[in-house]
């Protein structure tokens, strides 16, 4: 893992890129491209760019259809790109600045300005990462929020009526946790939850989707999986959580599992049934896996 902010510098002029190297390596780890295409390439390698110093004038694909493209790309689009280039019109500054760059820099550079505008520019990407995750993510578990998981369960729940694809949603619940928080207090409870979370992340495909969905509420979202190896699926994390403790404690949960059918008309009404199935689950004596199998 790098610690260092990763800059892509591009620039077809081997000596204009030696200038930009010189100026930023101590700080940064570069990425070096000479051509358009290459640069592509390298934006969607990890690591993947922090900030993007591009020039426009180059052989094969210009700056302006670099930028263009990048802009079509997920994990590229949000990459701040800087222009850096000899063309010193109004009208191409403006062209740049209207693609989507964050600043446009003419050649020749004064190094200390583009230092400056390349800290200035790394910073307000990073702010915005971190806004972007915190926004996105459960603070105590790291794990997905409420908020991803219902545009996520609308978006798989979409896939998987049109595709004609299996999918469950299973919703587990901590068991007695409150009794945790009573006997050892809520800090102890809070470290309770990160191991469960954890147990949980270890065991998921990468495939898998899970978010903190309330208090000790977990969900998890399968695609292509039927109702027989979401069991499955329950069984093991049931198992795992039984199996293991934290801070000395030991917990178990319950679940409840339903399967896509066709009466679902929205993802908020698997995820119903499913908490219908982990209600079941609860008052059959908990620690124990439940499909839904209608009312
Ligand atoms: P059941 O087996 O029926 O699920 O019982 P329970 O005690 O787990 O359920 P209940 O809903 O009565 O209590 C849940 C408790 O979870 C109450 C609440 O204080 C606690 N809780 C919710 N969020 C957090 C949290 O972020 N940290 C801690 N420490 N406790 C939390
Ligand atoms: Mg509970
Ligand atoms: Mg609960």
């Amino acid at each position: 893992m790098t610690e260092k902010n990763v800059i892509l510098i591009v620039d077809d002029v081997v000596v204009n890129v030696q200038v930009l190297v010189n100026l930023l390596k101590d700080n940064y780890e570069l990425k070096i491209a000479t051509d358009g295409s290459r640069a592509l390439e390298l934006a969607q390698l990890e690591p993947i760019p922090d900030l993007i110093l591009l020039d426009i004038a180059m052989p094969g694909l210009d700056g302006y259809d670099v930028l263009a493209e990048l802009k079509d790309i997920k994990v590229t689009q949000n990459i701040p790109v800087i222009f850096v280039t000899a063309n010193t019109s109004i009208e191409d500054e403006e062209r740049g600045l209207n693609l989507g760059a964050v600043d446009y820099i003419t050649k020749p550079i004064s190094p200390a300005i583009v230092k400056a505008r390349v800290d200035t520019h790394l910073k307000i990407k990073l702010q915005h990462d971190a806004l972007v995750y915190n926004a996105s993510h459960d603070q105590l578990t790291g794990l997905y929020n409420r908020h991803v998981l219902v545009e996520e369960g609308q978006r798989t729940f979409a896939r998987a009526k049109r595709q004609e694809e299996d999918l469950c949603a299973i919703i587990l619940d901590i068991d007695h946790f409150k009794r945790v928080n009573d006997e050892y207090g809520h800090l102890v409870g809070d470290k309770v939850l990160i191991h469960v979370a954890n147990v949980l992340k270890n065991n998921m495909r990468t495939e898998d989707f899970i978010a903190r969905f309330g208090g000790e509420e977990f969900v998890l979202i399968l695609e292509n999986c039927d109702a027989k190896a979401a069991i499955d699926k329950a069984e093991l994390l049931r198992k795992a959580i039984q199996n293991t403790q934290t801070e000395g404690i030991n917990v178990t949960a319950s679940f409840g599992i339903c399967e896509l059918k066709e009466g679902h008309e929205t993802f908020e009404s698997i995820l119903k049934d499913a908490d219908t199935a982990l209600y079941k689950a609860k008052q059959s004596g908990r620690n124990k896996v439940v499909l839904f199998r209608g009312v």
